[in-house]
């Protein structure tokens, strides 16, 4: 090749650099505006014309200083003392368009968030300068954002008084403490880490019911439940809390340690006189107080729900009471009626507060045990057959003598339904009853041979 050829090629070569560069420049998503060293525009993309036009003085884009003069006036500056052959003149400095309010005629033009341009300055040599434009609105009006809604949680962390707001991690523990929390439930510190069970009274919430109700959160968007809840120093007040999933929790990257729930705790203590009155009225026994057959049928139709979802032995004791008709005859229906009253504070007394404890029949009771074995309900029932034996009614002078048989009956792992667990259940106790009363029986697939009546013991 000779030395011309050569020079051509290199020539060739050299306006192809250029062409691509300034596609480059015009194709760029970011604006570009080289300037001689007094900011003369010496070329401009379009996404820069697009972003300074609005600045510039009768639509002329000349002068990059000129045309941020009202909004950058410190550019020319400092570009004056920037010293070194070449360098970043500036980095990230943001600038922001002040449009004015109103449009001509006295037209009130509705109020848009603020334009803000980010720009960076290059000096490139002595006489050239590279600006680097971009628009960033609607990140700087995010962050404001952002600040704002910090500003707005703190403003109602501190100022109500009856609200605890709780962030929960993925488990149920507890992930923050705030001064709501302390205020509402007199915890410290001490409670990060620890499950929200921790706001229930001992006994009253089961370890798999702590997951049912973030479950349950997940799939309807809230978890809402009322009841008795603890402070730190063991008084009890009447809440109403709500979980609900945090929508952004899942978004890449996850935070491990950032809360997956929110629980809302709110004391309603103040209400609770009027609420339990009308609970009572439509879920409890009015002869007893326990729960009545209403109660007991929803509240084990749902464990057993949650049951099939996360699987957990459920267990259920029938328990009747021997020869009653026999008390009846010989002190009266008032003093059957008392009977009754004892034997539901000793079920009360015997079982967990997470138990369900229901007068399902005129002396017959049901119990409803969450996340317990056959083995373990069993025992119970017999501590409560003995407890009942040996505490006699005392009335209008008479001391009453009762015994109580029971048949037991439970999941155990298997998905059972209700009916079965009943139907189970009521054989035990048949087997109990036409065993000599006074005895608690567990089933066994023995016991579903047609032995009895399948309608019921002889009681
Ligand atoms: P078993 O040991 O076989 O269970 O005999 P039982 O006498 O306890 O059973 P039975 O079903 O023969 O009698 C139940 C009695 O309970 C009959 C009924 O009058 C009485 N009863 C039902 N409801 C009430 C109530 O609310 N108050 C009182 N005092 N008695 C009731
Ligand atoms: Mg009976
Ligand atoms: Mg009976």
């Amino acid at each position: 090749m000779d030395l011309r050829a050569f020079a051509e090629d290199a020539n060739a070569r050299l306006a192809a650099e250029h062409e691509a560069l300034m596609q480059f420049l015009y194709l760029s998503p970011v604006g570009l505006v080289q300037t001689d060293s007094g900011g003369e525009i010496l070329m401009i993309n379009p996404i820069s014309a697009q972003l300074l036009m609005p600045l510039a003085h009768d639509g002329n884009l000349v002068n990059l200083f000129e045309a941020l003069e009202g909004v950058a006036p410190e550019l020319r500056h400092l570009c004056a003392t920037f010293t070194r052959p070449n360098g970043m003149v500036c980095d990230g400095l943001q600038i922001h368009l002040n449009y004015p309010n109103y449009a001509g005629g006295g037209a009130l033009r509705p109020r848009r968030s603020p334009q803000v341009l980010s720009l960076s300055l290059l000096k490139l040599d002595d006489t050239r300068l590279m600006a680097v434009l971009s628009d960033v609105s609607e990140q700087v009006r995010r962050e404001r954002q952002l600040r704002q809604n910090d500003a707005w949680l703190n403003a109602l962390l501190t100022s109500i008084t009856d609200y605890a707001l709780v962030g929960l991690d993925r488990e149920g523990r507890v992930c923050e403490w705030n001064e709501t929390i302390g205020r509402v439930t007199g915890h410290s510190e001490a409670v990060v880490g620890s499950s929200y069970a921790v706001f229930y009274p001992p006994d009253a919430i089961t370890d798999e019911q702590v997951h049912d109700r973030l479950r349950e959160a997940d799939q309807n968007g809230w978890n809402l439940d009322e009841g008795a809840r603890v402070r730190a120093d063991g008084s009890q007040f009447w809440a109403s809390a709500m979980i609900s999933p945090i929508p952004d929790r899942d978004l890449e990257p996850v935070d491990p340690d950032a809360p997956a729930y929110c629980m809302v705790v709110r004391d309603i203590s103040d209400k609770r006189e009027a609420i339990e009155t009308r609970r009572k009225s439509a879920f409890c026994d009015h002869l007893t107080g326990v729960a009545n057959r209403r109660a007991f049928f929803e509240a084990a139709e749902l464990e057993l729900q949650r049951n099939r979802r996360a699987p957990r032995p459920t267990a259920l004791i029938l328990v009747d009471a021997d020869h009653f008709k026999c008390i009846n005859d010989r002190h009266g229906h008032p003093g059957g009626d008392a009977v009754l009253r004892q034997l539901g504070l000793v079920l009360t007394a015997t079982f967990r507060q997470v138990d369900v404890v229901a007068r399902i029949g005129g002396e017959e009771f049901a119990v409803l045990l969450p996340s317990s074995t056959l083995a373990g309900a069993a025992a119970v029932a017999e501590r409560l057959r003995q407890v009942v034996q040996a505490q006699a009614v005392a009335f209008e002078g008479a001391s009453i003598s009762l015994t109580v048989s029971a048949g037991v009956a439970a999941s155990d792992g298997v998905d059972l339904d209700l009916e079965t667990l009943m139907k189970r259940a009521d054989r035990a106790l048949y087997a109990a009853k036409a065993g000599g009363r006074n005895r608690v029986e567990c089933w066994t697939p023995a016991l579903s041979e047609p032995a009895g009546p399948s309608t019921g013991a002889p009681r």
